[in-house]
């Protein structure tokens, strides 16, 4: 043990981001305490809901060059995959802004699937490993994922996103014709052409997971307390402890992974940073009458397709709206049409028969989560916005939260990550 372990760390949210930390936090022999005011895994998180692909695929950024010029169509088509809430547009305008311009080049996105790709590599390696550690090992498949376009064209159609992928190291096979029946049977022959990430994994229930993490980590030892965190007790640059809604907690360092209520706590530490609720939605059909072997993302629906414990799931749609605006339920409808588009054994199924769901993804206008320390005290550490790709970069956020931790070299290099990247001082001086 180095002279760094065995300090006391308060993990604040119990995410799958949360969760993940302090299993390699207690791994490295450190005494945790997780708080988080609701149940882990519960439907309030966005760890609940997701489309639970664990994909090394998934390193392109939301905002992509040229997007900009679809925004008058996004902002007038309500059944489109990317939305944006009207009502909400002039408190969103300085995130949308730096949103689109995170993507106007390809250069920007080159490097953003670089930064990407050093969480996400070897993302199903790492969930095997903590899942098999906690005694979950059947909540992690590693079949492979599949996305299935329409026509050969629509994927050439996207080119540079693929070169990309391949570029960075992602292992893919085209697949068609009669190995394309064999390996998605369930998917409607009119999707003639797919890509098969061969490494990728997916969760059969992503808020069980979260849940069964933490309680194999309360039977290791971990504290876990129901408590919101409203600030941080600081001397000369030193945490001494959490102010929690029901009193104070003591310790010596503190994860801020909250999720989409990270952004006013780092901005409480001098780290404002722009976070905005990436909406989405998802079906599930308890009783469908197909089950799938390896997950789907039919292209065109932009929706991820999942048989969990729960049934088949069908997750995506992109809203850009306050996090706390109620619910657009036609949204989910438009993602069950979208199913039962895809599947023809689901043309017979009734919207009655399917349970919805909402939740906020945590984004950053670049696409890439906040990790490193605080501004103001290095005994802080960001481990939140990860947008589109919480569940499959939790592990490796979570190494490197304990790197930052141990005062280690972290293994992946951070500045993409770093917190003050959106501070004028900054981006004047790149
Ligand atoms: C429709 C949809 C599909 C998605 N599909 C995928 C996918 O296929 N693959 C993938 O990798 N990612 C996917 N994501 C993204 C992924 O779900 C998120 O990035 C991830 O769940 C974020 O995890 P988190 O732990 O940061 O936040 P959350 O899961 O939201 O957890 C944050 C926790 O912090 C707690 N908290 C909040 N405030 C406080 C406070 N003050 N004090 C203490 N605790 C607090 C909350 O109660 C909550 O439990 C998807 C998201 C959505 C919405």
């Amino acid at each position: 043990m180095t002279q760094s372990q065995g300090k006391h760390i308060a993990v604040i949210g119990a995410g799958i981001v949360g969760v993940s930390t302090a299993a390699a936090l207690l791994q490295e022999g450190h005494r945790v305490t997780v708080i988080d005011p609701a149940s882990p895994g519960g439907p309030h998180a966005a760890s609940y809901g997701n489309g639970a692909f664990i994909s090394p695929a998934s390193i392109l950024p939301m905002s992509q060059p040229g997007l900009w010029r679809k925004v008058p169509r996004m902002l007038a088509d309500p059944r489109g995959a990317l939305t944006i809430r009207w009502r909400d547009l002039p408190a969103l305008m300085p995130w949308l802004v730096r949103f689109l311009w995170a993507g106007a080049t390809q250069d920007k996105v080159s490097r953003t699937a670089r930064a990407l790709s050093d969480l996400l590599a070897d993302a199903p390696q790492r969930h095997v490993d903590l899942a098999a550690r906690a005694g979950l090992s059947c909540m992690i498949v590693r079949n492979g994922l599949l996305y299935a376009f329409r026509e050969r064209a629509e994927y050439e159609a996207d080119a540079f996103g693929w070169r990309l992928r391949r570029d960075n190291g992602v292992a893919m096979a085209e697949i068609a014709g009669e190995a394309l029946r064999r390996a998605a049977p369930a998917l409607d022959p009119a999707y003639r052409f797919g890509i098969l990430i061969k490494d990728g994994a997916h969760c059969t229930d992503p808020g069980g997971y979260v849940d069964g993490l933490a309680t194999w980590q309360i039977a290791q030892g971990v504290v876990l307390r129901r408590d919101r965190v409203i600030g941080f007790d600081l001397s000369e640059g030193r945490l001494r402890g959490l102010r929690c809604a029901d009193g104070d907690v003591a310790c010596e360092m503190a994860v801020i992974a909250a999720g989409m209520a990270s952004a006013p706590l780092a901005a409480s530490l001098g780290d404002p940073v722009p976070l905005a609720a990436e909406r989405g939605y998802h079906v599930e059909l308890s009783n469908a009458p197909i089950t799938l072997d390896i997950p789907i993302m039919p292209q065109d629906g932009k929706m991820a397709n999942v048989s969990t414990r729960g049934g088949l799931r069908a997750a995506g749609q992109v809203e850009i709206a306050a996090p706390d605006a109620p619910p657009n339920w036609t949204r989910v409808e438009i993602l069950f049409e979208h199913l039962k588009q895809s599947y023809p054994a689901l043309a017979g199924a009734t919207f009655s028969q399917a349970a919805r769901w909402q939740g906020n993804r945590p984004s950053t206008p670049d696409g890439k989560p906040v990790i490193g320390r605080s501004t103001r005290s290095g005994d802080v550490v960001y481990a939140f916005g990860h947008g589109h790709i919480g569940l499959a970069s939790a592990p490796m956020t979570a190494a490197l939260v304990a790197d930052l931790v141990a005062g280690r070299q972290p293994v992946r290099d951070l500045t993409s990550f770093a917190p003050t990247r959106f501070s004028l001082r900054q981006r004047e001086t790149r």
